[in-house]
């Protein structure tokens, strides 16, 4: 598959990457979603062996505008894991004890343990970006913030925890697509929200501070990945591809019978 990946250095630039794309999968919806059961039933396995293993911690960032797919990303993606196995974040408005400390504070809280696997359905990354948007901060600030989170996430992967940040991408013409569903279909209204419509409108705003935070924050061990997100089956197929190659990359086992074990017999 197509990596997608944004090398540490690399100018983002949105309007170039098609959000329709699906390239990277030699084969259609039919054998991409075989392909993905697939993947589910083998993250299921390397999610107890993370466990088992207990030395490594996996987080997974995922971004996106309004209706980009984070929910549905995580449902698709981690439907056959055992649900003991994995612990979703969600980031929304900051309360006022959030608000009162620094902005990495409720992300440190949530960061997964040794053995664990946490999903941060937005992020520390709403901090350079809304906030940006509404105006809430300027360049100074915005500026010292990617430093810090690239040194966040740097000493997180220092302590044995691997990162993969997913930019989930759609189009504006999808979005306003998806919009409309929310008003349409009445399984989809109570996901509609006044904001949602009012934040559109922001829409070039949004892609240039999303733009230079993929650019500044995407290091070698905190990689974006920039998901064509347009068709939802290969947006969950290249998400979970890279969770599985990630955790196959780490080369964990299950840890053997202690000795004290070895001459037990069980009666
Ligand atoms: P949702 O993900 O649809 O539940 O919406 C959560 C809302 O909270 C979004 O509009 C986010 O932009 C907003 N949000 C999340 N983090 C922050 C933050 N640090 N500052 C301001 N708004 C935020
Ligand atoms: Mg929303």
């Amino acid at each position: 598959m197509k990596t997608h990946r944004v090398q540490p250095g690399q100018a983002v630039h949105l309007d170039r990457i098609d959000p329709q794309d699906a390239s990277g999968f030699d084969g259609g919806k039919a054998d991409g979603l075989k392909k993905l059961e697939k993947l589910t039933a083998r993250l299921d396995e390397l999610q107890e062996l993370l466990y088992a293993d207990h030395t490594r911690a996996m987080l997974i960032v995922l971004q996106g505008m309004d209706t980009a797919g984070k929910d549905g990303t995580i449902r698709r993606v981690f439907s056959g894991v055992n649900p003991e196995g994995v612990r979703v974040a969600s980031f929304r408005v900051p309360s006022a004890l959030e608000s009162d400390h620094d902005f990495l504070w409720r992300a440190h809280q949530q960061v997964p343990a040794r053995g664990e696997m946490v999903l941060f359905n937005r992020s520390h990354y709403e901090d350079v970006l809304i906030t940006r948007v509404h105006g809430l901060i300027q360049r100074p600030v915005w500026e010292r913030r990617y430093r810090e989170i690239n040194e966040f996430e740097r000493s997180l992967t220092e302590e044995g925890t691997t990162l993969l940040k997913f930019f989930l991408h759609i189009s504006r013409a999808e979005q306003k697509l998806r919009l409309k569903e929310r008003l349409d279909d009445p399984t989809k209204h109570w996901k509609f929200r006044e904001s949602d419509v009012e934040e559109r409108q922001r829409w070039t705003a949004y892609m240039e501070a999303y733009e230079e935070a993929l650019t500044r924050t995407s290091t070698p061990w905190a990689p974006w990945y920039l998901v064509p997100s347009n068709r939802k089956w290969y947006r969950d197929l290249f998400v979970s591809q890279q969770i599985v190659n990630a955790l196959e990359g780490l080369r964990m086992h299950y840890p053997p019978l202690p000795r004290e074990f070895r001459t037990t017999r069980v009666r």
